[in-house]
């Protein structure tokens, strides 16, 4: 069975202790490699090596930074078969959507941070006559980097670029549940040479080394994606230590359909705003509000369109609908869905597992699920399920539109489905989301604001904000 190893100092290492935990593939349901259960001697390994890297890291010109990032993301589109494919069997998502989102934007983050950082610029205030300021941007030394299993290599880039870009040295945590590309990832930096030290991985779960990372004096800015509770828990822990922190939590999205949308385009892309990832992206719409006068006869084309979905083996090229990530995972999803029947809700299509024939008989496939009849407060229209689960409800103003959309502890992002021009703009001003899209879902600009708000977390990622995360500023005054 494959054993992966921590990288540590540019090398692949065991862990210390020698401890291991199982890693399976979703679509099988079988164990089929084992990832470091790593500790804090791990830890303290690679805090020196990333410590010893760091002022050398720090002093290469921006050029020849962003020209070793450049050369990773090369790296990453030269093994971009092999990388979707490990990132199909790892997370059990189709590999279609492996290689053409996950791994395209892998090497698409690092590119993008590459380039930013040598266009990266500090401001000066110049005070008349008297004086002028000038802010310094400098690294902030050792920062960690946590992430999620949903969107494996997308979001352990996403953060690992800009850290480096700006002179930071990294140590990075993938999520326990899906290692394997961060692992194959190691391969890639070294083959496109990036300095030993400068990038540190260490694999294993939040309490075994999630939590140390996070506590450890000499980390001084921590960038974390994952679950609401799990951030408000690192926000306990690290509260008296002064880190920087940016918290990427869970959402709730609303997707708002309004009676006089282009109706094709929009039941097709509120089902993939649903849908896409077996509902596993923190950006879906779950909660889909629909204009009355529209509600029934988007409801047929909307549930005819979900039932249309292909589920099957991810590495089938046809397959549209994948394996939920783990056994825990998918009894989670089905509870929810036992749930919203107790609620009062109604199963339009979906709601049950699916027991798949061959290779992936044991695998953790749960139906594509829209449910209806349920109010704005109960607990599935609240929580996040993070699976293949929809509710539609209707609505009969924009006022009521946007209290239901807005009516959860979450705040992440929004959908808005309309052509009255002067609605889109005052909808989008009411709704509280870090981001609202309209008329479309998951178009992605690198250089924009990217996070929640409410308990969908704190800080932003993307363009200029990531560098500024990840840069300390300093003001320098100067009297005339
Ligand atoms: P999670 O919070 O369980 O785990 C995320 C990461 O944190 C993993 O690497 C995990 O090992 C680590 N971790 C767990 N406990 C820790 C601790 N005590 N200290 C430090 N690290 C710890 O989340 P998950 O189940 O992997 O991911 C799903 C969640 O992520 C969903 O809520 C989803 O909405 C959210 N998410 C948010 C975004 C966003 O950009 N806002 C993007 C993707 C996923």
């Amino acid at each position: 069975m494959q054993k992966l190893k921590n990288y540590i100092n540019g090398e692949l290492v065991e862990p210390q202790l020698g401890q291991y935990i199982d890693n399976v593939e979703p679509a099988t349901g079988q164990i089929y490699s084992q990832i470091p259960d790593s500790t804090v001697e791990d830890l303290e390994q690679a805090v020196a090596a990333a410590e010893n890297a760091q002022p050398a890291w720090a002093a290469l010109s921006l050029e020849k930074r962003a020209e070793i990032l450049t050369k990773v993301a090369d790296a990453i589109d030269g093994h971009s078969n092999e990388l979707a494919k490990a990132e199909a069997i790892d997370n059990g998502k189709p590999f279609s959507l492996a290689k053409n989102v996950d791994i395209y934007r892998a090497s698409a983050n690092i590119r993008f941070f590459a380039q930013a950082i040598t266009q990266f610029s500090s401001e000066s205030h110049a005070m008349g006559n008297e004086a002028i300021n000038y802010t310094l941007r400098d690294p902030i030394g050792i920062v960690g980097c946590i992430s999620p299993w949903n969107l494996p290599l997308y979001l352990f880039t996403w953060k690992i670029a800009p850290a480096l870009a700006a002179g930071n040295t990294v140590i990075a945590k993938p999520s326990e549940v899906t290692p394997m590309t961060a692992y194959l990832f190691t391969k890639i930096c070294n083959e496109a040479g990036l300095p030993p030290g400068v990038l540190n991985i260490l694999h294993g779960t939040g309490p075994s080394i999630g939590n140390p990372l996070t506590t450890h004096p000499k980390i001084k800015a921590i960038s974390f994606t994952g679950g609401t509770s799990t951030g408000a828990h690192i926000s306990r822990v690290t509260a008296g230590m002064f880190k920087k922190l940016s918290l990427e939590l869970g959402g709730k999205n609303p997707t708002l359909v309004f009676a006089d949308c282009d109706f094709e385009e929009t039941v097709e892309n509120v089902v993939r705003a649903a849908f896409a990832n077996q509902g596993q992206i923190c950006l879906c719409g779950s909660r889909i509000y629909i204009e009355r006068p529209i509600y029934d006869k988007f409801k047929a084309a909307f549930v005819g369109k979900v039932k249309a979905l292909k589920i099957g083996d991810p590495l089938e090229p046809s397959t549209q609908h994948g394996a939920l990530v783990s056994k825990p995972h998918m009894d989670k999803v089905l509870s929810y869905i036992e749930l919203a029947q107790d609620e009062g809700g109604t199963i339009l299509t979906g709601g049950k597992q699916v027991t798949m024939k061959g290779r992936c008989r044991d695998g953790f496939f749960v139906e594509p699920t829209v449910i209806e009849g349920l109010d704005n407060n109960c607990r599935t229209n609240q929580e996040e399920i993070f699976g293949p689960v929809c509710t539609i409800m209707p609505f009969d103003s924009d006022e009521e539109a946007i209290e239901l959309a807005n009516g959860t502890q979450y705040g992440l992002a929004s959908s808005v489905w309309t052509n009255d021009l002067k609605r889109a703009h005052r909808v989008a001003k009411e709704i509280e989301a870090g981001i609202v899209w309209i008329n479309c879902w998951l178009l992605r600009d690198l250089r924009t604001p990217f996070g929640g708000v409410k308990s969908s977390g704190v800080g932003r990622e993307g363009g200029l904000e990531a560098l500024r995360f990840f840069t300390e500023p300093k003001n320098v005054c100067i009297k005339y």
